[in-house]
């Protein structure tokens, strides 16, 4: 079981957008992925189709009830590709769970006890993390054995990525030695700006060969899909934004690129 913590402190710039639509891309290649919610906002469930009145556990219950993590599963409406959502009531776990011992590595824990009960069924779980560096984020980084950040080339986007990698040593050094930054994605990035030229090379001179190759451009169908409960590859799978998720999984997974005729198209051009 991979597991992928999707992080960045900040709100809005991609997050569960990415963790959805390369889950479901990764879906689409014959992998097996399981995404689970941790940001109380629940905007992973809603964008998957989850019906927010369906009494199956959540992510709440598994983290502060202790019921099992397989309780909590849901199937998607895209194959290989299941769900843990949360819901408001997590916003009160960061202070419900201050009290418990081991309250940092909850989340692997029952992750663990997953993969003994339900051997091999999931091969690669997202974790779409909430805006800030709390115990949910820690449980997420602990959990994990890689780090993917989405990141928006605005001018202060690289200070908030010192404090991240700073969290993230931490808890390689305390929690989780083989915790590794795997990379950093931008996103909703317009290439041919001057500013994303300069972030981007900044963000490649502090992190060498950590951000990916895959860039995700913006597009509307991404905005449109969550409110139609689907990924952007079921939804708009001819779009840019699924042509770039798509490419996206491919890279991570170190596929062989695919080249599609619009993008030989557009180098031709
Ligand atoms: P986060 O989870 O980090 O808060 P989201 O993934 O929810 O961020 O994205 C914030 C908003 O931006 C959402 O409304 C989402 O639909 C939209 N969005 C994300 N990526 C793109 C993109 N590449 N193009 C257009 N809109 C996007
Ligand atoms: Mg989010």
């Amino acid at each position: 079981m991979n597991i992928v913590a999707v992080i960045n402190q900040k709100g809005g710039v991609g997050k569960t957008t990415t963790t959805v639509n390369l889950g479901a891309a990764m879906a689409a290649l014959g992998k097996r992925v399981l995404l689970i919610d941790l940001d109380p906002q629940a905007n992973l469930g809603t964008h998957v189709g989850v019906d927010p009145q369906d009494p199956t556990p959540t992510i709440y219950d598994v983290l502060v009830r202790g019921v099992a993590l397989d309780q909590a599963l849901r199937p998607t409406a895209e194959p290989r590709l299941s769900v843990v959502p949360s819901n408001l009531d997590l916003s009160a776990a960061e202070m419900e769970l201050v009290s418990m011992v081991g309250r940092e590595t909850l989340l692997r824990d029952s992750l663990e006890v997953l993969e003994t009960s339900h051997p091999g069924e999931f091969e690669y779980v997202l974790l779409d993390c909430p805006p800030s560096l709390g115990v949910l984020t820690i449980n997420a980084l602990s959990a994990a054995r890689q780090v993917l950040v989405p990141l928006q080339a605005e001018f202060f986007a690289l200070q908030g990525m010192a404090k991240l990698t700073e969290i993230i040593s931490l808890v390689q050094r305390r929690l989780n030695a083989r915790l590794e930054l795997a990379g950093i994605v931008a996103c909703k990035v317009d290439r041919r700006t001057k500013l994303t030229q300069e972030v981007m090379d900044e963000v490649v001179r502090f992190f060498p060969n950590r951000l990916m190759k895959t860039i995700i451009r913006p597009n509307v169908k991404l905005a449109e899909a969550p409110s139609f409960g689907q990924s952007v590859l079921l939804y708009a799978p001819d779009s840019n934004g699924a042509t770039d998720y798509r490419q996206l999984a491919r890279e991570f997974l170190k596929m062989p690129e695919e080249v599609s005729e619009e993008q030989s198209a557009e180098a031709s051009a």
